[in-house]
């Protein structure tokens, strides 16, 4: 045993100050508060682990020195750690006698953009990226989601007298550019490790207060898709149109026209986003140019909806070219990731035990729109709930909202600024509890079986 466990054990004290209760209900307010105390004696530990992440971010498939903190501590906790699943993930399992195999999931990744918080642990780091030098920050909160993870491992293993299972904690590289789950997958993370019977993970969130906990059953977010189109026309003088087929004029035709899909095709009580980002062709004034590119991203949450929009896209720049009696548009759409959609069960088990703990501050909210690859986990057959944390101070958020206060700034901000303590400290208490609940219940039909 590591002497930080052993610290980690004595402090928080929490195999003593609890009763093994596998078949009662958990008793969560005193678990609640046992995991309170324990966080709490452990936060500078986070602390520190966590400003130093935030300060020296790295981009996708380059987190390998973050994995290497990450191992680092696991291995201090007695868990077993593979490195290098799916490039730079990781894999953290710990036994404890029989019973389901829970899988808790962080991402590594930050993103190519640069800090302007002025906070004293900002990142000033830059990488090369696409072939490009960049700054990086964490600006989409995945180092809160490190901490948490780790304190939530820590917390577990201290409360191991409280359930049996395996614990399997995957760090995922690639979030950001929805790559690293499926890298995972495709190195062998179900076959080489026990494939889990359930996972949860978690996401930080600007829009809400710290110490609040949303979450959904069913559709939580969306699918992503990328659009990229290539009307090909035929060059020549901006006097002489005669002469030409001019792909701007397909271009402008096209981004007006398919938003038609959206608005008479797609039911208009179900979601369904397409934005074209980006419009590339021609270079002067006077010519028109031989072809132009458009790039878009659509998005969806439903499988039937997505198939409407994208036939509907194909259709509608096929009939622009067709217009203009052009040769038919270069179409490729790349498929990204899936909804995330969590399992009734298993958020039912979660949702009664942390009700309890947090009362009102944990509540459902509607789906949201940027899309995950936590998604890939869930459709290779592991049932699970994704949830979310705010960030920000109660009185901030709500002066906010009410316009009275600045705006506070989001997910993927320069500006974006977590509170840290008790964001973690949310993070911690309320993924402990979730696996907790899973455990329990698990652990209570089995002994209704026998
Ligand atoms: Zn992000
Ligand atoms: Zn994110």
């Amino acid at each position: 045993m590591t002497r930080f466990l052993a610290t980690l054990l004595a402090s928080a004290a929490l195999s003593t100050s609890l009763p093994l209760q596998a078949r009662a209900e958990l008793d969560v307010v005193s678990l609640k508060s046992a995991i309170e105390r324990s966080v709490e004696s452990d936060y500078p530990k986070l602390d520190a682990l966590y400003k130093d992440i935030h300060a020296h971010p790295e981009i996708a498939f380059q987190e390998e020195k973050t994995a290497a903190k990450l191992a680092a501590e696991m291995r201090a906790l007695g868990f077993e750690v593979t490195e290098h699943v799916g490039k730079t993930g990781l894999v953290a399992i710990y036994k404890n006698s029989d019973g389901p195999t829970i899988m808790v999931r962080t991402e590594l990744d930050a993103l190519p953009m640069e800090e302007k918080t002025g906070l004293a642990y900002a990142s000033h780091d830059k990488t090369i990226w696409q072939g490009r030098e960049t700054f990086v920050a964490h600006s989409c909160g995945h180092d809160i989601h490190m901490a948490s993870w780790v304190g939530t491992a820590k917390t577990l293993v201290g409360l191991k007298d409280q359930w049996h299972g395996t614990l399997m904690f995957i760090a995922q590289p690639a979030e950001e550019i929805v790559s690293g789950a499926k890298a995972m997958l495709a190195d062998g993370l179900f076959t080489r490790f026990p494939k889990p019977d359930f996972g949860f993970a978690l996401h930080a969130n600007g829009a809400f207060a710290y110490g609040t906990v949303l979450y959904r059953v069913g559709i939580d977010s969306s699918n992503i898709d990328g659009l990229y189109i290539k009307f090909r026309g035929r060059g020549g003088h901006g006097a002489v149109p005669q002469a030409t087929i001019d792909p701007v004029m397909m271009a402008a035709h096209f981004v007006v026209d398919v938003q038609s899909v959206v608005s008479r095709e797609k039911d208009p009580t179900e979601f369904g986003v397409v934005s074209i980002g980006a419009i590339h062709g021609g270079t002067v004034a006077n010519i028109i140019p031989d072809d132009v590119v458009l790039a878009g991203t659509i998005r969806s949450f439903k499988p039937e909806v997505r198939a409407k929009m994208l036939a509907g896209i194909e259709r509608t720049a096929k009939a622009v070219a067709a217009m203009s009696n052009a040769p038919e548009p270069e179409i490729k759409i790349t498929e990204g990731a899936k909804a995330v959609i969590n399992d009734p069960g298993v958020v039912a088990t979660a949702e009664k035990v942390l009700k309890a703990a947090f009362g009102d501050k944990f509540r459902p909210s509607p789906p949201v729109t940027p899309s995950e690859d936590y998604s890939e986990f869930i459709n290779a057959g592991v049932p699970s709930m994704f949830f979310r944390i705010g960030v920000y101070e109660p009185e901030r958020v709500a002066a906010a909202r009410e316009g009275e206060g600045p705006q506070l700034p989001g997910n993927h901000s320069p500006l974006f600024a977590p509170v840290p303590k008790p964001t973690i400290e949310t993070g911690v208490e309320a993924m402990t509890l979730a696996v907790l609940s899973v455990f329990d219940q698990h652990a209570r039909e089995n002994a209704r079986e026998k």
